[in-house]
């Protein structure tokens, strides 16, 4: 690489600045994560209700791993519970998710993280609608989702379980 000439004193000011920008960003933090996405996959953090961006969204679609991308749930299972987090009665397979008992807090729950890359997506409740009776109470920030649109082959039962 050749050796610079003389830049415009702008133009070193703004390289010099750019690192400087990226610092409050913890360093453990995968840079492919946000922030969000970092505190509630990795830290076990839970969003404020009603803050994220999937507890009122309706589009069909399925609902990725924030970190891994392997698909988690499914928009025909989600369902309004009132409490400002996206829920659903079932995971998309019962693969993709690990449950795991949670003493946290003094209380007794049951966690549900990615079953591929363990990242923390939330908990689940036995207050759930009678499908399933079960309610998947999930931080927005742990998902990403994917538009039915925008997904390049339909789901067909009986397929895509072979990964585990
Ligand atoms: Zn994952």
């Amino acid at each position: 690489m050749k050796t610079l000439p003389a830049l415009p004193a702008l133009l070193l000011a703004v390289l010099a600045e750019a690192p400087g920008v990226a610092a409050p960003v913890p360093t453990t933090r995968a840079a492919s994560l946000s922030a969000d996405a970092w505190h509630c996959l990795r830290m076990k953090g839970t969003e404020r209700p009603f803050s994220g961006a999937f507890w009122d969204q309706h589009e069909p679609g399925v609902y990725r791993c924030g970190d891994c991308r392997t698909v988690l749930f499914d928009s025909k299972h989600k369902f309004d519970s009132g409490t400002g987090w996206p829920s659903f009665d079932r995971p998309a397979a019962s693969a993709s998710v690990r449950l795991v008992a949670d003493r946290s807090y003094g209380m007794v729950r049951t966690e549900v993280q990615c079953a591929r890359c363990g990242g923390h997506l939330g908990h689940v409740f036995d207050d759930g609608p009678a499908t399933t009776g079960q309610r998947y109470c999930i931080n927005s920030a742990s998902l990403v989702f994917v538009p039915d649109s925008l997904r390049p082959e339909p789901p067909r039962p009986g397929k895509g379980k072979g990964r585990s």
